[in-house]
């Protein structure tokens, strides 16, 4: 079984995150997956954004003047669709304005905006109908817990409008993932989500969720996860240590321990232009989890690479 390329923001290596074009780049690059990261609006409809804030990847702070909030962020939660389909998307800035990726696509130019969760499964729906192919979906719902303290129940909205897309079992094109622990559990055993399901693996230090992230991924913790959810979707920088003076990398042993527990791997992010640290080349990052750690899925803002390295790999075997 050869690992899933997973369009991380689509392609995002190339196109401003998380826009249609990015998303029908990675479609057309032979993804298997398209992800979404989704975030409520102030009329409670789901965006595709990646964070729960607007400035660093759109116009927002120019077109709508005071209405940060105290920390100066402005919130998608304060505004309604309609005021976010006024926005023009960017390439990544970081807080001082500066892009992120300085290589990738121009910040401040193209046209972009921000589009719904509903409009972008319809559109892998379309782009399926049209090619044949059956290319997966792989969103996430974002910080459930500061969406209900902001007065909306994200998960219960997110499954509704999977399953208006035909999106309901384990045998459907589609992951769902999660930083919080305790939601996940919730999707499961509460909500009767029959999806499979992916526990994102970060720090405890990110602050993402409540989630003991240590704890985790500790034996006991993923068999613990095992009774929840299919697949961990792990940093790289738990899987491995760098080799020093051009040695191997070392396995940390969580990819081994989560095997394990009959649970996937699925490691973010492979991007060709910020390698992960003891790696010369974007190939030998790739191989290294998908061959020697057997990585069953790999979260990529370069999805045509990984599809080529991927299919390379393969055809070696
Ligand atoms: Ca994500």
């Amino acid at each position: 079984l050869m690992p899933a390329v997973i369009a991380h923001r689509g392609a995002c290596g190339y196109l401003p995150e998380h826009t249609l074009p990015a998303k029908a780049m990675a479609y057309a690059m032979g993804a298997d997956f398209l992800e979404q990261d989704v975030v409520a609006t102030r009329d409670d409809e789901l965006v595709v954004l990646h964070d729960i804030h607007l400035d660093r990847v759109t116009d927002v702070a120019a077109r709508y003047p005071g209405r940060a909030r105290e920390d100066t962020r402005y919130y998608v939660r304060d505004f309604d669709l309609a005021e976010i389909r006024t926005l023009r998307v960017t390439e990544r800035l970081d807080d001082e304005g500066h892009p992120v990726y300085p290589g990738r696509f121009p910040p401040h130019t193209g046209h972009f905006a921000v589009h719904t969760l509903a409009e972008e499964l319809a559109l892998v729906a379309g782009l399926n109908r049209a090619t044949g192919c059956n290319t997966g979906v792989y969103p996430e719902i974002k910080r459930p817990a500061w969406h209900l303290a902001q007065g909306v129940d994200i998960s219960v909205a997110f499954l509704e409008v999977l399953a208006a897309h035909g999106y309901a079992g384990p045998q459907d094109a589609i992951f769902v993932q999660c930083f919080d622990a305790t939601e996940l559990v919730r999707l499961r055993h509460e909500l009767g989500c029959r999806i499979r399901l992916v526990q994102l693996i970060g720090e405890n230090s990110w602050g993402e969720a409540a989630t003991d992230y240590d704890f985790l991924r500790t034996g006991s913790g993923l068999t613990e996860l095992a009774g929840t959810v299919d697949a961990i979707g792990p940093w790289v920088s738990q899987l491995y240590a760098p080799g020093s003076d051009g040695e191997a990398p070392r396995s940390t042993g969580l990819a081994e321990r989560a095997r394990g527990a009959g649970l996937q791997i699925h490691p973010y992010t492979f991007r060709a232009d910020d390698l992960a640290p003891g790696f010369g080349s974007f190939a030998d990052m790739v191989r290294y989890f998908c061959v020697d750690l057997g990585g069953d899925g790999q979260f990529t803002d370069f999805p045509d690479q990984v599809r080529r390295r991927v299919d390379d790999d393969a055809d070696e075997r």
